[in-house]
């Protein structure tokens, strides 16, 4: 058990003399949110909020909390939905959202540098103004590129495009101890040793606070079209997907989402969908850089789900369409939210063709338990978002179905050759389910390299392995 230093009006002096007197915040100055992320059930103020622009202040800081045992968690925009930016033992709560400058584009090893506070929205505008692009598409566009390095976040393109550790060529990160070191660079090929850089990657600010990253684009693709196909109901939506990755067809996308949930997004935006009238839908994406390539992959697959049992298929290539069908895809989390009383999320990964019988599952649950389960989710990765809504429970029984059903989701999960995260991380939210999972011989050897990095386990301290 650690015995951190509780912060005291010397600790707060040495703060503002680092980073000035207006970006230290602390006591009644400190805003609710930072108490928590969007997962909401996990929630703590840290003693004191201070808001970085350098690499030398974090460095500066980090290593006088190391010397007094200080407890610092790192914060982006706070989207994260497992509570890993939540600040348990209070402490230095260090915000890098001011640290938002995009450094270098460099076109001869097409990589971008830049810090940890630039928002994601902000990457895929600037570089497209340049005919390039950053696959990694997460869906909360107001996220920081530090929060999704240090989530590995994932997104819609992971079908095509892999996911944001394939993405980061180079890091600068500051050691809980104070010390800078750069890891990796702009080179395309590394076999140095083990790589650290990509144990810092999804290493949720245990191990290190990014500062600085270089990341690997690649030339803008010049078309991409959209299909939304309509399939009488979910099982045979989603039973699709497997037989679309073997048509070796290579879509950008696959998103698989329900009537339920496109209502609930219109409601929520007050727009309509193209289209509710069917039970559920594939949402498929395809680019490349001519129309007749494009046209070649989507017609495959068009042709495979209508012969597949599809009811239709609409292409969505107007800029109204896209919008129109992309916004409610973007607001699915947030309409679910907003259409329950409390609510949590399951975000497993299952080999992609076992999707459909981790589905059928949970509408197994959804009936035995009587609670509704809505989902939806990136098909074609494997990658599910599986919700657990409250609605008109009381507490009690709330807490009671919610845990059964999540041990049983998870333990399905695991049945299906599945892991317990495929892109939201493990925070504090669900490290009882990965310790279940992984057994006590992986969470031993997760622990050593949390320890080889933090030995007074003063960084995020009580999240992934602990
Ligand atoms: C509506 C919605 C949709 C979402 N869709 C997706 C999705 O499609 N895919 C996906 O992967 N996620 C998604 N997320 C989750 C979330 O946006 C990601 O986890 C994101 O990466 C968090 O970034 P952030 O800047 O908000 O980080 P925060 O929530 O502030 O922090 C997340 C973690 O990163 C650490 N951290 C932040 N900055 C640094 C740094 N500079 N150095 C070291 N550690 C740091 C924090 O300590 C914390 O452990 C979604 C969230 C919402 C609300």
């Amino acid at each position: 058990m650690n015995q951190y230093k509780k912060i005291d009006n010397k600790d707060i002096e040495f703060l503002k003399n680092v980073v000035g007197e207006d970006k230290v915040l602390y006591g009644s100055d400190i805003n609710e949110d930072y108490s928590h992320d969007e997962l909401g059930g996990v929630s703590n103020y840290p003693d004191v909020l201070v808001k970085v622009h350098n690499t030398e202040e974090i460095s500066r800081i980090m290593k006088y909390a190391y010397e007094n045992t200080i407890p610092v968690v790192a914060r982006g925009s706070g989207t994260g939905l497992v509570g890993a930016s939540v600040p348990l033992h209070g402490g230095i709560m260090m915000e890098t959202t001011e640290m938002n400058n995009i450094l270098e584009l460099d076109e001869e090893n097409l990589t971008l540098t830049l810090e940890p506070g630039v928002l994601l929205m902000e990457i895929g505008k600037y570089v497209e103004e340049h005919e390039l692009f950053y696959p990694p598409d997460p869906g909360e566009k107001s996220a920081t590129i530090g929060g999704n390095i240090s989530t590995n976040a994932g997104g819609m393109r992971a079908v095509k495009y892999g996911v944001t550790r394939d993405y980061v060529r180079g890091l600068e990160v500051v050691l809980p101890n104070g010390e800078v070191v750069e890891l990796g660079g702009k080179v395309v090929k590394n076999s140095s040793g083990y790589s650290l850089k990509d144990l810092i990657v999804g290493s949720e600010g245990t191990l290190g606070i990014v500062t600085k990253a270089i990341l690997r684009l690649l030339p803008l693709p010049k078309k991409s079209v959209s299909l939304l196909i309509p399939f009488k109901d979910i099982d045979t939506a989603i039973e699709m997907v497997p037989k679309i990755i073997k048509s070796k067809a290579v879509p950008t996308a696959i998103e698989f989402m329900q009537r339920e949930v496109i209502v609930s997004a219109e409601e929520f935006l007050g727009k309509k969908f193209p289209d509710n009238s069917s039970d559920a839908y594939l949402l498929l994406t395809f680019d490349g850089n001519s129309l007749g390539q494009v046209e070649g992959d989507y017609e495959i697959v068009a042709n495979l789900c209508l012969k597949e049992g599809a009811l239709d298929v609409f292409i969505v290539d107007t800029d109204e369409r896209k919008d129109s069908v992309w916004s409610a895809r973007g607001a699915f989390l947030e309409a679910i939210k907003a259409s329950t009383t409390e609510m949590d999320e399951c975000d497993v990964v299952v080999p992609r063709n076992q999707v459909a019988s981790f589905i059928k599952y949970t509408h197994e649950l959804e009936e035995e338990y009587n609670i509704r389960i809505p989902s939806f989710g990136h098909a074609g990765d494997g990658n599910l978002h599986v919700y657990i809504c409250k609605d008109d429970l009381n507490e009690e029984e709330w807490e009671f179905k919610l845990n059964k059903v999540f041990d049983l989701m998870y333990k399905k999960s695991e049945e299906l050759r599945g892991l317990v995260s495929g892109e939201h991380g493990i925070g504090y939210a669900k490290r009882e389910y990965m310790f279940h999972q992984y057994g006590e011989h992986y969470m031993s050897i997760m622990r050593g390299i949390k320890s080889a990095f933090d030995p007074k386990n003063i960084l995020n301290p009580g999240k992934v392995c602990q």
